[in-house]
């Protein structure tokens, strides 16, 4: 299995070449980094959990139009994807202030925004991946105008739909992170949604008590990641898949 051809291996993904022409195998690992890196850990069964998360985050975005990379789930750590052409963008999207967003503008976490607000990012380690404006994007040539109106309409669409989706079982999106890339089609690009979904890249609070179930518990040293990733996975009703995860079994 290993002798596949290893594309690109990332913080918490491997990506390993296709069966076919334009597919990719995206594997995600148990790996969970934060602060650039500084913070590192193996949460055990944290890839089982995300992959199947993201898998059924995007299997429901896709069934409301929201075309993304997602294929098929191979297994418990591996999805087939589409190949793209990865744009160097993280898209955030919020809908009350916590993280980055808390700190600079010296906002109290937890405080609902007027509206959701879109923010990017430009996807570079080396300088903290540092808020950028539509300005640059279309300047160094990370995307262009029709590009970034696409990104902008298609995640606040996700927005509206994880929103619901989430606030049905008790969650509240307080926001999140998504990429993009583009899928060539002769000498026409589509802008789809790439990556991953998971509890990783969202904020995710319990709507009742507003316990956080996702990667900020990893961030702020709150123990429980795994439980809450479960937890997650359970209320979205699709942990009866892999039940080894709950063992804590999965290696
Ligand atoms: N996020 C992410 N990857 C990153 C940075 C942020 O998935 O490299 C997600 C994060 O989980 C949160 C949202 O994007 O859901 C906004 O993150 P923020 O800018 O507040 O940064 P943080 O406080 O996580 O550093």
């Amino acid at each position: 299995m290993n002798r596949r051809k290893k594309i690109y291996e990332g913080k918490a993904k491997i990506l390993y070449e296709g069966p076919e022409p334009g597919t990719l195998i995206q594997y995600f690992k148990d790996d969970a980094t934060a602060f650039n890196s500084q913070k590192k850990a193996v949460l055990e069964g944290k890839g089982v959990l995300n992959n199947r998360i993201s898998e059924f985050v995007m299997t429901r975005l896709n069934g409301i139009g929201v075309q993304n990379h997602f294929i098929k789930r191979m297994n418990l750590r591996e999805q087939l994807i589409r190949e793209v052409e990865m744009i160097p963008l993280e898209v955030v999207c919020r809908n009350i202030v916590a993280g980055s967003m808390a700190e600079r503008f010296g906002l109290p976490e937890g405080q609902a925004l007027p509206r959701s607000i879109i923010e990017f990012y430009f996807k570079d380690d080396k300088l903290g991946d540092p808020l950028v404006t539509e300005e640059h994007i279309t300047a160094f040539n990370w995307a262009n105008t029709q590009e970034i109106d696409d990104m902008l309409a298609t995640t606040l669409r996700v927005n509206d739909y994880l929103s619901g989706m989430f606030g049905a079982v008790g969650i509240t999106l307080v926001d999140f992170k998504i990429e993009y890339g583009r899928l060539w089609e002769g000498d026409f690009a589509r802008v789809i949604l790439a990556d991953e979904i998971s509890p990783d890249s969202c904020r995710l609070w319990d709507a009742t008590t507003n316990e956080k179930l996702d990667k900020d518990r990893f961030r702020r040293d709150m123990g429980g990641v795994i439980e809450s990733y479960t937890e997650v996975a359970r209320r979205l009703g699709i942990m009866k898949d892999m039940p080894r995860v709950i063992e804590g079994g999965v290696s």
